[in-house]
């Protein structure tokens, strides 16, 4: 793979007066990327989307829908295709600790009747066809190496595919939607608005012989593990839990996921007895909470890339289509008057500050993981449908808490508005 002092010394040699190819560069096409690709496409922009992995892959991450994601992909045209892959839509929902058990129907938003998890797998791939049959140029296992600049304002992307020379790509607008370790974060040295400490671990694996019970939640002071059925009854098993003591041994991973998942319920021990771990266990340490400036002229930022939280909540991939939702509304514009274009991305910015701000403290709330914070009001309420209500449907993303910072939410004190209880 060329490194980047050869892109750098590429650039510096390359002829940068003539046409621009493409409207808009996208490096990164998975939830956010691919989604701002064929939103964009779609709207008769010229695109470019860039990825360093092959697809169909994998990617680490849990892989849970709620209702609004869902929503979207329907609204795109896209839901009907996800759920032909055999993913199961899970229309009930349930949270247990001990003493308490809350659980419902999935709260429904419009037609969608419940969350699903498609494997990222089969779920970023189709958001590239969608990409890609919109008009979107896609161009996989292609690296961003660096970024060209003109007259101080990002103007294109230099990249690399395994044994080929760099490539300069020009565009009117780069749009980072690489991730939480963004790339073209740290080379346009996006500040970080706000940042919070890494709070959690999250190991998951695939099980079959796992009863399929709806999303199940079950949670003890310090950890969690949601039951997450998807394709081929298989059931994702993923256990969260905080970052006290030392850093786990990779030889201890396995054993610590499977006396942990035991330790989070005995219903789930019982469960497990019968059950088959089909695949291998996927750790992951790096989880981050901040938001970014998420742009600066020539440039902008989506998906994770912007703004990442603790996975706990289950936020992140309908985050990324939201944003992406928003990011191109705003784009909505001629993409070469620069004008409009710094004053559509101010606005971008602002909404995303504001619309994350009430889930990014239920995030934070819930990776703290102290149940004790709030368990005499799920004991005190378990039984009252309104409460329990509200309590899923907060969950789900439907209705937002709107905690006021520092107050019950964040210190953990009981609070009585059970939009602001998560459930573990
Ligand atoms: C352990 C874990 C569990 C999670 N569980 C859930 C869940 O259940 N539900 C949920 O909604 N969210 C979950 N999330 C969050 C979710 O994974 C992310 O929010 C989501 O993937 C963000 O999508 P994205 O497109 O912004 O970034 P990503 O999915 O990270 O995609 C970024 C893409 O950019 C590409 N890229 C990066 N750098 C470059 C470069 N220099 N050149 C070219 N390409 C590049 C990468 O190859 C990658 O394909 C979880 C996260 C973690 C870590």
């Amino acid at each position: 793979m060329p490194d980047e002092s050869q892109a750098a010394a590429h650039c510096a040699t390359n002829d940068l007066v003539g046409e621009l190819v493409f409207d808009v560069i996208v490096v990164g096409a998975r939830c956010a990327g691919a989604v701002t690709a064929m939103l964009l496409a779609r709207a008769g922009h010229k695109i470019l989307l860039l990825d360093r992995a092959h697809f169909p892959s994998d990617t680490l991450s849990t892989h849970y829908v709620h209702q609004p994601g869902l929503a979207h992909l329907h609204r795109w045209g896209l839901l009907e295709e996800v759920l032909a892959t055999g993913c199961p839509t899970l229309t009930s929902l349930s949270f247990h600790s001990p003493g308490v058990r809350l659980a419902g129907p999935a709260p429904t938003l419009g037609a969608i009747t419940g969350g699903c998890a498609p494997r990222r797998l089969v779920l970023d791939h189709i958001l590239v066809r969608a990409a890609v049959e919109a008009g979107a140029e896609f161009r996989p296992c292609s690296n961003m190496l660096d970024l060209h600049w003109r007259d101080g304002a990002v103007a294109g992307v230099v990249h690399g595919t395994r044994n080929r020379t760099p490539q300069l790509e020009r565009a009117s607008l780069v749009i980072g939607a690489d991730g939480r370790n963004s790339t073209i974060a740290r080379l346009t040295r996006a500040p970080y608005l706000r940042q919070d400490p890494r709070l959690t671990y999250t190991y998951y694996s695939y099980w079959s012989g796992i009863p399929q019970q709806g999303f199940r939640l079950y949670s003890v002071q310090g950890a969690g593990t949601a039951c997450i059925p998807t394709h081929d009854d298989l059931t994702l098993l993923g256990l969260a839990f905080t970052r006290t003591g030392k850093p786990i041994d990779n030889r201890d991973r396995q054993q610590t996921y499977l006396s942990m998942l035991r330790q989070t319920s005995p219903e789930l021990e019982q469960q497990l007895a019968d059950a088959h771990q089909e695949e291998r266990l996927f750790c992951c340490a790096d989880q981050p909470n901040f938001f970014r400036q998420p742009h600066g002229p020539g440039w902008a930022l989506v998906g994770d890339a912007a703004h990442t939280k603790d996975p706990g909540p289950a936020r992140g991939i309908t985050d990324a289509f939201t944003q992406a939702d928003m990011l191109a509304d705003h784009l909505n514009i001629p993409l070469d008057d620069h004008h409009q274009v710094s004053e559509a991305l101010t606005h971008y910015a602002q909404w995303l500050s504001r619309a994350f701000d009430a889930s990014y403290q239920y995030a934070l709330h819930a990776a703290r993981m102290d149940v004790n914070s709030h368990h005499q009001d799920l004991i005190d309420n378990q039984h009252d449908p309104a409460y329990v209500d509200r309590v899923l449907r907060a969950y789900a993303g439907i209705l937002e808490p709107s905690p006021r910072r520092n107050e019950p939410l964040v210190t953990g004190a009981p609070s009585r508005d059970p939009a602001q209880v998560t459930p573990w």
